[in-house]
């Protein structure tokens, strides 16, 4: 069975002029340490295909199976469990700016209960992975753009997740950056085995770092398989 199944997934939002198919009869097998795309223009559901995936909406048609559960039927410290699982960054990074660099990479393990030392420990080694050592006390405001995402990263991270979820997260940073934080994440598939769903509209991000692509329009899937294939040259 694939880590992340998705089994005819439809998503429907009411709009003035009715439904509106945000993501329309998606079927979808994410096998454990994929890097698997999802490309596609705006408005093709990418968004809406995250959410889904982390749970954040749940579908109004078919199912989303992570690791074969019904992630719209977990509930208490199942739901919880499975948060935890899932790690996820984002296009603006979503730090908090009022909290240094080791704090915000903290914050995960503070919700969930860790014990400071253990926290501080965790936060270090995460630090040293992503390569801002030595920084942990800076606030995110002095730091580059790239060295923001790898914050995000090293937050993402912090609860030791089987799958990142990366939404458009290279999309606010220059080509040689952008370049630079797909390598940091490609390792981190690499070493830590981590299943990695990247949401871009950016073709050559996929090509630098995925080995299977699905191409979004309109709420379908239009193509998919492994990048070679998707990318093959006629
Ligand atoms: P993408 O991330 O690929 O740009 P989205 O998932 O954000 O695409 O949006 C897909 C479609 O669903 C768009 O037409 C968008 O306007 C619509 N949509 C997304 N979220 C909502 C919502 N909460 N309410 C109404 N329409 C939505
Ligand atoms: P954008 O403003 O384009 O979303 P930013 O990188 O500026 O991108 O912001 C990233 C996130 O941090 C956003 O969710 C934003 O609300 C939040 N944020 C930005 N500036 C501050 C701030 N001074 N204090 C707290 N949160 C902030």
């Amino acid at each position: 069975m694939a880590l992340i199944e998705l089994n005819q997934v439809g998503k429907s939002f009411a709009g003035k002029t009715g439904p509106i198919h945000a993501v329309n009869g998606i079927n979808l097998a994410i096998e454990e340490k994929d890097v698997y795309g999802i490309v596609g223009y705006s408005g093709a559901g990418k968004s809406t295909l995250v959410r889904l995936l982390n749970g954040l909406e749940a579908p109004t048609n078919g199912q989303v199976l992570v690791n074969g559960e019904d992630v719209a039927k977990l509930q208490g410290a199942a739901l919880r469990t499975f948060r935890k699982k899932v790690g996820m960054i984002f296009q603006h990074f979503n730090l908090l700016w009022s909290r240094t660099v080791i704090e915000n990479i903290q914050l995960p393990l503070e919700l969930a209960g860790v014990a400071k030392e253990q926290r501080r420990k965790k936060a270090e080694e995460l630090l040293h992975l992503v390569g801002l050592d030595g920084r942990g006390d800076a606030y995110p405001s002095q730091l580059s753009g790239g060295q923001k995402q790898r914050v995000g990263i090293a937050r993402a991270l912090a609860n030791d997740p089987d799958i990142l979820l990366c939404d458009e997260a290279t999309s606010a940073l220059d080509p040689q950056t952008t370049e630079e934080v797909l390598e940091l994440l490609a390792n981190i598939n690499q070493q830590l085995g981590l299943t990695i769903v990247l949401i871009t509209h950016e073709m050559n991000v996929i090509r630098k770092i995925c080995n299977k692509v699905a191409v979004m329009e309109l709420g379908k899937i239009v193509e998919e398989g492994s990048v070679r294939e998707v990318f093959r040259h006629p």
